[in-house]
């Protein structure tokens, strides 16, 4: 079949910057993202205030990467108090993007297994905001699977404009058959629980959906409890992580990016913000590239554990691979620590491999931590991300395409 372009569809490409007059044009565009790159400018902090979970999920990447052994903590005050100490320093060190949007994320194991803590540092984040030592604009999110979340605690929630992100993967046959209580029992009932109460107290809360095998192959349903039943307004999909514990079937990668495309084509009829491939969609459509696919890599984010080490990624909690730091080490400075130094340029565009890959632009390189776990280098390429990339872009260009023809 014969494809017939006219002038117009042509010239709105190059307008687009889908085409460039020569290569040379895509080199200098490549050059001038890598000067504004590659140095940590941290943003993000995660509190991690226990690694103690209620659940036993099979996919977890923290749970599926501690050693035999491993000691599960949780968050003193004390600790928790040092770390808030620490992330005012270190942003308050660069006057100029001081007053830039900071993000402070509650996460776990379960962070609602240490409220204690939880509502100790929200009232200390409120008083450092009064007093100017962090930004007015500081979001707050916690992480939770949902199951414990009470009346009591969606008030504290919405009293603090915590937005919440609570993990549902489908209908309860498919949530099932990677989750369950550490006794075996059954958690879905507690988890829509959580979730109602939180809509019904006002709280911000979305759903984050980990495509798990049995999510993508019954995605029609995870859809319907998405949006019929959850009437969600907001969301993330994560793509599953391969671990040694939680191995992925040939072919997962295409199917999963198929389902957020999919997913996609409905919520924008909708009106529901799917975060995964709205950050594609942006890169794309304002012709800039994304140059990270997560706070970790580009160094922007510290991760404090509950015992006070200070790492750069939470999905190294078990191994303590790439934690360089602790809560007492007033000098640390993330601008000039080696780790964050390497972080802060994993990036496809300094990446070998990426150079002439099509996706560069809207990639962001996906997760190095599997990167490392597929490859034994966080330089190395996450596959999965890579499939989920191209195929995005794919579909980005030919939904364009269509857009210009009517
Ligand atoms: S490296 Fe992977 S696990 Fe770590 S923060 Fe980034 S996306 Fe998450
Ligand atoms: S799709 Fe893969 S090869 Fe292409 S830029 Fe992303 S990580 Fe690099």
């Amino acid at each position: 079949m014969e494809l017939i372009i006219d002038q117009k569809v042509i010239d709105s490409l190059y307008e687009a910057k889908i085409f460039v007059q020569s290569p040379a044009d895509d080199d200098r565009v490549i050059d001038f993202f890598r000067s504004n790159f590659g140095r940590p400018e941290v943003s993000i902090v995660y509190f991690v205030l226990t690694d103690k979970c209620n659940f036993s999920c099979s996919y977890c990447f923290v749970r599926n990467s501690m050693p035999d052994g491993y000691q599960e903590r949780t968050m003193s005050m004390t600790t928790a108090d040092r770390g808030l100490d620490r992330f005012c320093e270190i942003i308050s060190r660069n006057q100029e993007t001081f007053s830039k949007e900071k993000t402070i994320i509650f996460y776990g194991g379960e962070p609602l297994m240490n409220t204690k803590v939880l509502s100790y540092l929200l009232d200390k984040i409120r008083a450092y905001k009064l007093a100017g030592k962090l930004p007015e604009k500081t979001s707050l999110s916690l992480v939770t699977n949902g199951s414990l979340i009470t009346e009591k605690i969606a008030k504290l929630l919405k009293e603090h404009a915590v937005s919440v992100g609570i993990s549902i993967d489908g209908d309860e046959a498919v949530t099932s058959a990677n989750r369950e209580g550490v006794k075996g029992n059954p958690i879905y009932s507690n988890v829509m629980r959580g979730f109602k109460i939180c809509t019904n107290a006002g709280v911000d809360v979305g759903v984050s959906c980990t495509l798990s095998v049995e999510s993508v192959k019954n995605f029609q349903k995870t859809m319907k409890t998405l949006v019929d039943d959850l009437r969600i307004a907001g969301m993330g999909f994560n793509l599953a992580m391969a671990t040694p514990g939680y191995p992925l079937p040939n072919g997962y990668a295409e199917e999963a990016s198929k389902c957020i495309i999919d997913a996609y084509k409905v919520f924008r009829e909708r009106g529901i913000y799917e975060d995964r491939i709205m950050r594609k969609v942006n890169a794309f459509v304002e012709a800039k590239v994304y140059p990270y696919d997560c706070g970790a890599a580009g160094g922007g984010q510290i991760v404090i554990a509950p015992d006070g080490q200070i790492g750069v990624c939470h999905g190294y909690l078990g191994e303590r691979k790439f934690f360089c730091s602790h809560v007492q080490e007033s000098s640390f400075d993330p601008e000039t620590d080696p780790v964050f130094l390497e972080w802060s340029r994993r990036s496809p565009l300094f990446m070998e491999e990426c150079q002439r890959c099509s996706a560069l632009g809207i990639c962001g390189g996906g997760c190095p931590l599997q990167a490392d776990i597929d490859t034994g280098s966080i330089w190395g390429l996450d596959s999965r991300f890579c499939v989920h990339s191209k195929k995005t872009l794919e579909w980005l260009i030919w939904d364009l395409y269509d857009q210009f023809r009517k």
